[in-house]
């Protein structure tokens, strides 16, 4: 199969980003052809009828470049083809998948090696140079989750390769979760699908930098927790030593709450709409030695918190606002911008002076810079404070220079 690409899609491909959306596709659309079936002007056959199915192997031209590389053809999504090999490779198979999937577990090998953390993501897809694949370890259980439907077809013929490279590393069981399957809040979500060995624990506890944190595998939200704040919770560990009242809006199964405990906070409340994380939040307490009930959990909205927090005059000296993403597409950008300006004014109204606010966003459509001018001094309605440091997501979220949709955390750290 042959996808010719236009200029555009062709040069991004070139500088390495490993997405062709449909309309970058020359002749608009139907695209990949079965080589030669088509003479000029014919209209393109449909899935079905001779044209790529989901899963396929196709090579992509542009004018004067004859061989630009390989990917895999989606028949159904917005992305037409995800780009696998850019040079003359030998093939793009199983074997070729593997040997990248090796690579990408050889390095958290290295990286993680002594830190005491038994949860971390394998396969950062596209970062990982395979794009659509996303595997996350908890312990002894591999979840994966596949963007796009171009890897479905392959995951039998990947699997005995996952399992024999993740088995000599300790993962017993592969369970498949499907995107947008995870529940959100305390909704029912759809069980983990079960892929290879025994049967996923609803919920099971890992380890964090030496600290235990449960995971909701069968209704928690991503894969089954947030890997990618592992970096800044450790953070918030360390600002936390001294602070008198700590606040975790959008706390979820309270990482960085039970790292401000860890750290020394004195009191930390958690702030969340669903009561099932909480109730997640407070078995990790435990599990880390720290007695819940010296701590405060709250279910609510975060803005109805925030404006009764203002109104009772509490005040803390360390807060976190980790929302989920207002932003999930670019069209909702204008809208999500007036969001956190709003969730910041109402935050930087509870901070304490000399107090510390951690504001995180997680919308790739939102860029650093952009997320900045939501903590300015006229939307926090103050002048006290300065960026001490922006963070982003840790080495097991790799990205490429040219995939900025890759890089979508940012954690800001004022004082
Ligand atoms: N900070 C977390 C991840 C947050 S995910 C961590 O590091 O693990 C977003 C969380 O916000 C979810 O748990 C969701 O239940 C909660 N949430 C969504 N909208 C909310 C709202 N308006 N008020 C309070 N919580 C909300």
């Amino acid at each position: 199969m042959r996808v010719h690409l236009t200029a555009t899609a062709a040069a991004a491909v070139r500088r390495g980003h490993p997405w062709v959306y449909r309309d970058g596709i020359a002749g608009g659309g139907e695209g990949a052809e079965r080589r030669g079936e088509r003479r000029r002007g014919e209209r393109a056959p449909r899935a079905g009828g001779g044209a790529a199915a989901s899963g396929d192997v196709v090579e992509l031209s542009a004018e004067g470049a004859p061989f630009l590389g390989r990917g895999l053809w989606d028949a159904d999504s917005a992305i037409a083809v995800r780009v696998f090999q850019r040079a003359q490779a030998p093939a793009l198979d199983e074997r070729a998948i593997a040997e990248r999937l090796e690579r990408a577990f050889a390095l958290r090998d290295r990286w993680f090696e002594g830190r005491d953390t038994t949860a971390y993501r394998l396969c950062n897809g596209e970062g990982d140079r395979v794009p659509s694949l996303v595997i996350d370890r908890y312990d002894r259980v591999a979840v994966v989750r596949l963007d796009g439907g171009m890897l479905a077809p392959w995951l039998d013929r990947l699997l005995p390769h996952l399992a024999r490279a993740l088995g000599a590393r300790g993962v017993r069981s592969i369970g498949l979760r499907a995107r947008g399957e995870a529940a959100s809040g305390d909704a029912e979500g759809k069980k983990l699908a079960h892929l290879h060995g025994p049967p996923p624990p609803d919920r099971l506890f890992v380890r964090e930098n030496g600290v235990a944190m449960e995971v909701d595998l069968a209704r928690g939200q991503k894969t089954g927790a947030f890997l990618d704040q592992r970096d800044n919770r450790a953070r918030v560990r360390a600002l936390a030593a001294g602070r008198r009242r700590v606040l975790n809006l959008f706390s979820y199964a309270g990482g960085f709450s039970v790292a401000a405990a860890l750290g020394g906070a004195g009191r930390v409340t958690s702030v969340d709409s669903a009561p099932a994380a909480h109730a997640t939040a407070q078995r990790t307490f435990r599990e880390n030695g720290v007695d819940p009930a010296a701590h405060e959990f709250v279910t609510a909205d975060a803005f109805d918190f925030l404006e009764k927090a203002r109104a009772r005059g509490d005040r803390y000296d360390l807060i976190i606002s980790d929302p989920p993403s207002f932003a999930p597409s670019e069209r909702a950008k204008p809208r999500a911008l007036g969001a956190y300006r709003r969730l910041h004014t109402a935050v930087a109204r509870v901070l304490d002076r000399g107090g510390v606010l951690c504001a995180a966003s997680c919308s790739s459509h939102i860029t650093a810079e952009d997320f900045l001018a939501t903590l300015d001094d006229a939307t926090l309605e103050r002048d006290d404070l300065r960026i001490r440091a922006i963070h982003g997501q840790p080495e097991d979220h790799p990205t490429l220079p040219a995939w900025w949709e890759g890089r979508y955390l940012k954690f800001v750290v004022l004082e």
